[in-house]
This record gives C-alpha cells, structure tokens and sequence, in this order.
C-alpha cells in the first residue's frame, strides 16, 4: 500500500519533532512539515538524517489571515491528513495580543480554512490544543473543582490580558473553539480530534536542541538542575504528562476513529516543582548538593490546594499507559547532563 501523507504544521516544536519521528518510525507516512524559514528545515532535515519521507515547506507567521493559502494551493491534494500544532508558547512576550492571541487564532482558522479549500483528501485534522482550554487560571488553585474533557476555560480576552501566561491559556481556548466553530460552519469531509495537554516534559528529540534555555515547558526541569542550593524551589505546580506521549497521541488519533469529536485530556498526574527536585535530587547523586533541594514533603500540602484533574476517559480511549513524574524528568534530565558533559 502506498504511504499516506501527513502535513504537520510548526515542525521545529518540541512536540512537533516527536510526532515526526514517531510517524517516520511507523514506516506508514511521508510527512511534509511547515517551518517559518529554510534555515530551520536544513538543521531538521540533517538530524532525521535526510529521511525520504520527510520534506519542509515555508509558511511565515501564522497571524496572517492567508498563511497556508499557497502551500495548500500547491501541495493541499496530496494531503491525508493534518496535524496543527503550531502556535506560540512563551510568556517572555509584551505585547499578549498581538504575540500570543492572534497567531493561536489566525493560525488556526488559516490551516482549517486552507484545508476545506485546498484539501479534498484530508480525513483528519488533529489540532494540538492544551489544558489552558480546559481549565481558567483562576480556578488552579480550587480543590473543588475537578476538570475533564468536558471543561473550558471561559475566561473572557480582557480578563486574559491582564498577564502573559493567562494570555497564553486565552489563546490555545479561542484557537480551540474556533476550529469546533468552523467544524459546525464548513462541514468539513474530515473529522477531528484536540489533543489537550498539560506540562510536557521528557527530553528534546534531538540533543543539538538541549541549549542553555529550553522550550518553555521543560525549562521548569531545566532550571532546577541549573539552581544554586540555597535557591527556593519554584512555587509552581500543575499536572504533566510525556512528550512521546503526547506524539503517541497525535499518531494515533491519524487512525483511531475512537477519538473522532473528541478532545485528549492528556495528562498523568499533578505535581509541584517540589517534586521535579525530589526526583532530581534523589536520582541524581551528582547533583547532590550543589542544586536547589527545597523543602521536601511540603508537596502534599499545595497538591491538596489544587483542583484535581480526570483524564480517565482519555486514558482509557487511547489504551496505553502514560510515563510517571520520574521516568520524564529522569529522561529530560539525562539528556541535559549528557549534552554538557560533551
Ligand atoms: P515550541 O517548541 O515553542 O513550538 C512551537 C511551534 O510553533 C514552533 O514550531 C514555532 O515555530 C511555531 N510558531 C509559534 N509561533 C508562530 C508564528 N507566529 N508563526 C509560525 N509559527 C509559529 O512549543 P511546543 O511545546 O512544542 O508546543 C507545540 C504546541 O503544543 C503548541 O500549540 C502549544 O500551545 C501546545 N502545548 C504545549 C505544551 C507544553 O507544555 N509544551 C502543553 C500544552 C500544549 P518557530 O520554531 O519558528 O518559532
């Protein structure tokens, strides 16, 4: 059977790496990954060692309304199936509207809207959501709620401006809504599935991209392994879950028709950074000493504070077991101290 393409926007992404290499490994798809410029794809094409079944293509900042329009007009017949995953995840940004909001929307809107013109032969658009769709900022801190697929966040864009990160969690919410909007509005051939994650961890597909600051989720790890010991632990908490895991995810909803309409909770556990140093401090005798250790046992306290989150459903839609807190900061962390001890 001939191989079926896969178009996976935002390439050079941490997860978007992941996903590339677990569709590459299935031997099943030729993939083409959108990147902003030929610079990037030429690193990427050299790490998945020039791979036959992989190929770029360039499409700019995704704030632009038309952003897919001519790659789609190019190439949108030979596409089976799309996977968005391009969107920005910083908080180092000043202006959250334009940096944060506009691009998570526009991009959105964009590939969809590209995909219904362009398209004819997608059967399936996974688009990476986030838990920030799922849950408000502001009910974090809440122990009486407990999220599920079936939450949202509602916060309202001027409540959202009010700081980066709840920008941030406005953002992947629009960009969300939008495309179960535009489900309703185009009726598109295809079907769809959000894959809403929380803070994912685990290590860079590659080790060329272990640099001195990481993408923003695994910075959390990265800053503890780089602390002082009398430094505090971060005071930052919330529930996590693997990038291969996450990749497996997006892999697998190409196929499963089980997750059609639906939305991935794609989470493990909750945690705190007390607990990322714990493991850290515990699995790594090395470290011992000259990095932050906190103060052990005072997780239990702020985990009870936190609302909860049930992802049973998703976990048991997708059949495989998500890795643990240690096996994903073990990893991230192995990865770090391999790259500078060379
Ligand atoms: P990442 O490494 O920062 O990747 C983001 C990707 O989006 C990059 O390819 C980036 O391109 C592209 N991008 C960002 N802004 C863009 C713009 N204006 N125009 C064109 N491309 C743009 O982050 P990631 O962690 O892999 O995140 C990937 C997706 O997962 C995002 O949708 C994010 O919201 C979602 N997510 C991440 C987490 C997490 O903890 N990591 C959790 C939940 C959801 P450049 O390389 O050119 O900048």
């Amino acid at each position: 059977m001939s191989k079926q393409t896969v178009f996976i926007s935002g390439a050079t992404g941490f997860i978007a790496q992941h996903i590339i290499q677990q569709l590459l490994d299935t031997n099943s798809f030729k993939v083409v990954g959108s990147v902003r410029n030929l610079e990037k794809a030429s690193s990427l094409k050299a790490n998945f060692k020039n791979h036959p079944d992989l190929s770029f293509v360039t499409v700019g900042d995704i704030s632009e309304p038309d952003a897919f329009d001519k790659i789609f007009e190019e190439h949108g017949s030979q596409f089976d199936y799309l996977l968005h995953t391009a969107s920005p995840f910083q908080f180092n940004v000043s202006d959250y509207e334009k940096e944060l909001v506009v691009p998570a929307v526009n991009g959105t809107r964009g590939v969809f809207k590209a995909a219904v013109k362009f398209a004819p032969n997608v059967k399936k658009f996974v688009v990476t959501s986030s838990f920030a769709a799922i849950g408000a900022p502001a009910d974090y801190e809440n122990s009486k709620i407990v999220f599920n697929e079936k939450s949202w966040n509602n916060q309202s864009l001027q409540e959202a401006l009010n700081d980066p990160v709840s920008a941030y969690c406005y953002s992947k919410a629009a960009a969300e809504r939008e495309v179960w909007t535009l489900q309703k509005e185009l009726k598109p051939k295809f079907a769809i599935t959000a894959v809403n994650p929380v803070y994912v961890f685990g290590p860079q597909c590659f080790d060329s991209s272990v640099t001195k600051t990481l993408n923003t989720s695994c910075e959390l790890i990265n800053s503890i392994v780089h602390s002082k010991p009398e430094m505090p632990v971060p005071e930052i908490s919330g529930a996590y879950i693997d990038v291969r895991d996450v990749a497996r995810a997006h892999v697998e909803s190409i196929t499963n028709e089980k997750t059609d309409g639906q939305r991935l909770f794609m989470s493990e556990d909750r945690f705190t950074m007390q607990n990322v140093a714990d493991v850290i401090n515990k699995d790594f005798p090395q470290l011992q000493g000259k990095i932050s250790k906190g103060n052990p046992g005072s997780d239990k306290a702020v985990i009870e504070r936190m609302a909860q989150c049930d992802s049973s459903a998703t976990k048991t839609l997708l059949g495989f077991k998500f890795k643990d807190l240690e096996e994903t900061v073990v990893d991230t962390v192995k990865q770090i101290l391999k790259v500078e001890a060379n």
